[in-house]
């Protein structure tokens, strides 16, 4: 499998598929700043490929007797091909969601879900990978909703939200990374002292308004970095 190796929104998606044998909150090294993905879906992924996620047919492979019907369609046997891309529900949340074009892509029609996932997240976008992963978060959680509160979602709500909940997440996510940019570059900045024989003054002002006031401050370092002289005005 291809590995992705950039650091922006999405990665921690490929990692989990990589390293299923992770728990998902762990990493093969340090995560990079700002590049998780929501825990929730991160979750979900990493139990779809580790096999654990209790669809009928599996649960039937661990020897629990139940019905193997698709729980939202009634019509199918339900494993994870089913019930994330098969089910006529699922599919048209894929469309509600505005990721059709996935969906049916050539490139991704491999008859096991994990294979499947694992080249939608090695040749999509960091975007798009994330927009998916969310929409099978939903997708599962309304199966879980129909399965055990009788709950039906229309699938345009099923795809909205998903499209909605992904924008929210990524609004914020961004925000944050970009105030941890904005510390290390401020970091980065410190006073050097200067070059042999000079003398190196710092000036602050301060401009109090309303009162017409300024005020001044001046301080003198050495180019050994000893403090020499200094005022305020
Ligand atoms: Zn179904």
């Amino acid at each position: 499998m291809r590995i992705k190796s950039r650091d922006d929104n999405g990665c921690s998606w490929v990692k989990v598929l990589q390293y299923p044998n992770l728990h998902p909150n762990q990493s093969p090294k340090p995560r990079p700043k700002g590049s998780q993905a929501p825990h929730k879906t991160r979750h979900l992924l990493w139990r779809l490929c580790r096999g654990c996620l209790p669809t009928r047919s599996r649960l039937l492979e661990r020897r629990v007797e139940c019905t193997l019907n698709c729980p939202v369609c009634d019509e199918e046997v339900e494993d994870e091909l089913h019930i994330f891309f098969r089910c006529a529900v699922a599919r048209d949340s894929w469309s509600a969601a505005g990721l059709s074009s996935v969906l049916h892509n050539a490139t991704y029609q491999q008859t096991n879900a994990m294979d499947r996932i694992f080249v939608v997240c090695s040749n999509e976008s960091s975007d798009t990978v994330g927009r998916v992963a969310m929409l099978l978060c939903c997708i599962w959680h309304n199966r879980n909703d129909k399965l055990w509160n009788d709950n039906v979602q229309m699938p345009r709500q099923i795809g909205r939200h998903a499209f909605d909940a992904w924008n929210d997440w990524y609004s914020v996510h961004k925000l944050q990374s970009n105030n941890v940019s904005g510390t290390t570059e401020a970091d980065l900045v410190r006073w050097k002292k200067p070059a042999l024989d000079w003398v190196k003054c710092n000036v602050d002002v301060a401009f109090a308004s309303g009162s017409g006031r300024t005020s001044v401050g001046l301080c003198f370092h050495d180019s050994s970095g000893h403090f020499m002289a200094g005022m305020t005005q």
